[in-house]
């Protein structure tokens, strides 16, 4: 088809000639918000209300009528009032046959009924088309103009003309609508503005228990252990130095958890020989927030760099090398430069840095702007081959810092290792299994179930 002439027909009903009357039930915050940017939009308002005094904070240009009379000049009729209050709907039945009644109303509770508002609605007055729209819009928003991070209108209902008619308000509003499907979908748009942060709760109580347990660990080994063995005090271990050990910690082992239910997707899929039974809840719910967790990761990998570069000017390491400096002149003899030292040191600050290189690159190519103009091919190359090439540096970074450590008796204290070597388990493990997976003898059969072959076709409904 015709691409211009389609853009054409899209646009004609937005036309100004033939803008129709919106009628708004409700004068309160939402109805006056919302009925203001409509007018802005050309389209004239005229409102139904209980009380039909105008008052100062009516938009001027809007008529205000009974429930019944501005009913009757419209076809469209946003009911910006709570669902508590719908019952006065049910004598309208009649006058309200055959209108688009649009539902913008939110709950307090995700679920809070059984059938949704909009469904409700439809119930109320059955000869009416219900369109669920604009609910996760707020009036403050609608007001002052600070739409920009809301700019989508989840739209759904089961007439296709009533629900175009809305998407051409919307439109004309100059927001997006999006559409939903059937009222079906409306339990669920009404439950968005109900969420707080839902793929965030996961990430977030994860690195809170990660911080809490290595602030303990550390404590105890850096603070308490000197102590009482040797009575020093290095409380202050727990401004820079301790946190400047968790939050590396907390990075790598998140990275490496961004990358672990991928490795034991493929290990289910390997063993039932299909991609058609799902994954247990547990392990969607996983892959579903990798790129938040990713995001915490590197979060803390970005405060770990910023405690990194203070070191030089702390004053307890600046006495350290002091120290070290007038020793070696009361002694009269110069350290000899240990290349191997050197070495180590140098490489584990080259990975360091190439390390979070890559895991800023990972962020930013996670940005939706950035990631909108990526194809899947490109997404999936940036974000799993470059996204193990971060976990590799990484690891081998902290490798390569306490490697030495390792297996001197030195470093445990009451028995407990360095921190950063626990740090090493998860990456490790997801790195060698992913290693494993590469293999062809089990590399081919997994990319053949991903493109659908199955080993038992019985598992297959
Ligand atoms: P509101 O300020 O309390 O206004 C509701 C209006 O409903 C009242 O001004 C009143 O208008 C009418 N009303 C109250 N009791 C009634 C009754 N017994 N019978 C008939 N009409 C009655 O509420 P709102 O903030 O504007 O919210 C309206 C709807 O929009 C709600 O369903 C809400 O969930 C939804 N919403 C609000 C926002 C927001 O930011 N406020 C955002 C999205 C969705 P009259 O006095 O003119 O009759």
């Amino acid at each position: 088809m015709n691409k211009n002439s389609s853009n054409i027909m899209a646009l004609a009903p937005n036309s100004p000639n033939k803008r129709e009357t919106v009628c708004i039930f409700g004068t309160g915050d939402f109805g006056r918000a919302l009925g203001h940017k409509i007018i802005q939009a050309g389209y004239p308002v005229v409102f139904g209300s209980r009380s039909t005094q105008t008052s100062s904070l009516i938009p001027k240009d809007a008529e205000v009528l009974s429930h019944a009379e501005a009913a009757q000049k419209a076809a469209i009729i946003i009911i910006a009032i709570q669902r508590q209050h719908y019952n006065f709907l049910t004598p309208l039945a009649e006058i309200l046959h055959g209108k688009v009644l649009v539902d913008v109303s939110n709950n307090l509770k995700i679920n809070q009924y059984p059938e949704s508002n909009a469904e409700y609605l439809a119930q109320l007055v059955p000869g009416a088309k219900v369109v669920k729209a604009f609910n996760t819009v707020s009036a403050w928003a609608l007001q002052s103009g600070t739409l920009d991070a809301s700019r989508q209108v989840f739209v759904c209902g089961d007439d296709m003309g009533a629900k175009q008619m809305v998407m051409d308000i919307v439109r004309a509003l100059d927001l997006t609508p999006l559409d939903q499907g059937s009222l079906l979908a409306a339990q669920e748009i009404e439950n968005y503005p109900l969420q707080l942060f839902p793929m965030w709760k996961f990430p977030i109580l994860l690195s809170l228990g990660l911080t809490t347990f290595f602030f303990f660990y550390c404590l105890t080994r850096d603070v308490i252990y000197p102590y009482v063995y040797e009575n020093k005090d290095f409380s202050f271990f727990i401004v820079i130095s301790i946190p400047n050990r968790i939050c590396p910690i907390s990075a790598l082992t998140l990275l490496a958890l961004v990358y672990f239910p991928g490795v034991l997707a493929a290990i289910i899929q390997l063993y039932r020989g299909t991609k058609y039974l799902r994954f247990p809840d547990w392990l969607d719910k996983w892959m579903l927030c990798r790129k938040q967790l990713g995001l915490v990761a590197l979060a803390f990998a970005s405060l770990h760099v910023l405690y990194t570069l203070v070191i030089p000017i702390r004053s307890f390491v600046r006495w350290r090398i002091s120290s070290q400096i007038i020793s070696q002149a009361l002694n009269n003899e110069t350290e000899p430069l240990n290349t191997t030292n050197a070495w180590l040191s140098d490489s584990y600050l080259a990975l360091g840095i190439l390390g979070f290189f890559l895991f800023v690159l990972l962020g930013i190519t996670s940005l939706p702007s950035v990631s909108n103009n990526v194809n899947w091919r490109e997404f999936r190359f940036v974000q799993s081959k470059l996204g193990y090439l971060t976990l590799i540096l990484c690891t081998a970074h902290t490798l390569v810092y306490g490697g030495k450590w390792f297996l001197s008796p030195l470093s445990y204290r009451w028995y407990l290792p360095n921190a950063y070597m626990l740090s090493l388990i998860v990456p490790c493990i997801v790195l060698v299994v992913k290693f494993v997976l590469i293999f062809p003898c089990l590399d081919k059969p997994l990319t053949r179930i991903r493109q659908g072959w199955e080993r038992n076709p019985q598992y297959s409904e």
